[in-house]
């Protein structure tokens, strides 16, 4: 697939992408065993053993919309999957754009980017993608006559619970009104009068989502982070896009640690994919009920799978070593289109 390839919009659209073998994979001389032969296929090779202990492996296929291989960048991936829902947001809609898959796999050098000097392939991720079209959309002339004033917010879901990530991640409420209108109340509201205040407030979130992490206990991939986009006209909603780069799917406790903290995180996260995932499943299916209660993070994106204009997007990440194939395997059964279609 490249830049010049039409895009198709689809009101749920699930792509998958595969990063290149790191450094230490390398080293391991782990193999590949992921391959993309073309759009929206992937093949898994998975390594089994005969009852006569020959080793072989099985090829399993996997159908997605788009399937993106390591040569592809920040911006393909853009273009073909958050890059329509701006255009959603200006005309009323709503609009989500999840990252999802195991730790390391590239959640958040998808959406986020990497700018740490040390990266030579420094990138700009789906953040700052969208909200550059975002101000270009702003400037054109069917909409700028609009009054539409853009808007971010930034927060955390970490066990259940939502944390301000644009006010020291301050500890706030969600609450539902009797028309099951969804608030978290208090959530800071920044008005942006340009990317690069977009970038800021980035910038400032993502350090107060890192802060005081350790490696060994690093909650950045045991929480859900979402940056919204909002666009208002005077007090009202006009649409939302909301960029999710969701917790580390991984399952089970992992072995250093199966004290109760971590069975408690591991337990929310599963809970959350999963509602997830029956969300996602009632919107494509325009199901009037919507199980959005079944975790905080379905709450309050309740808006998002409701409605007529509303779309979403899911980026499944896997890495591509021998080593993940159980996590890989796992992540391309949750994102498999037709399990959501
Ligand atoms: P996650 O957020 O899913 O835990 P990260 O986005 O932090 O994973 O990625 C883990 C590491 O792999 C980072 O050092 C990142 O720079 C690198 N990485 C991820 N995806 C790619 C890619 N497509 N190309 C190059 N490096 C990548
Ligand atoms: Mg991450």
């Amino acid at each position: 697939i490249s830049l010049s390839d039409p895009v198709e919009l689809h009101r749920i659209c699930v792509c998958v992408r595969k990063r290149p073998l790191n450094k230490q994979e390398v080293a391991r001389k782990e193999i590949d065993v992921v391959s993309i032969p073309g759009k929206g296929i992937l093949l898994l090779h998975e390594p089994k053993q005969k009852v006569d202990l020959t080793k072989y492996l099985e090829n399993q296929v996997f159908h997605f919309d788009y399937s993106f291989d390591e040569t592809a960048t920040n911006e393909l991936v853009y273009r073909f999957s958050a890059k329509p829902l701006v255009q959603t947001i200006f005309e009323g809609g709503m609009a989500t754009c999840f990252a999802y898959g195991q730790t390391g796999s590239g959640k958040t050098h998808t959406m986020g980017g990497d700018f740490s000097g040390k990266n030579q392939n420094s990138s700009k991720g789906i953040y700052s993608l969208a909200a550059q079209d975002l101000f270009l959309l702003l400037k054109q002339k069917r909409y700028s006559s609009m009054g539409l004033e853009p808007y971010v917010s930034f927060f955390e879901i970490y066990n259940g619970k939502v944390f301000d990530l644009l006010n020291k991640k301050a500890k706030l409420r969600v609450l539902e009104d009797g028309k099951q209108q969804v608030q978290v109340v208090g959530l800071q509201e920044v008005y942006v009068s340009g990317v690069e205040d977009v970038i800021k407030m980035i910038d400032v979130g993502s350090a107060c989502r890192t802060s005081g992490q350790t490696f060994a206990n690093a909650n950045s991939s045991r929480s859900h982070a979402v940056l919204q986009i909002i666009l208002r006209r005077g007090n009202k909603l006009h649409g939302k896009f909301s960029l999710v780069d969701l917790a580390g799917n991984e399952r089970g406790p992992d072995v250093s640690s199966n004290d109760r903290q971590t069975l408690v995180e591991t337990g929310e996260i599963n809970c959350s994919l999963l509602a997830l995932k029956e969300c996602i499943r009632s919107l494509g299916q325009n199901s009037e009920h919507i199980p959005f209660r079944m975790s905080k993070l379905t709450q309050v994106l309740r808006d998002s799978f409701i409605g007529e204009n509303s779309k979403t997007c899911m980026i499944a990440m896997i890495s591509p070593g021998m080593g993940s194939c159980d996590y890989t395997l796992n992540t391309l059964r949750y994102a498999d289109r037709y399990l959501l279609h």
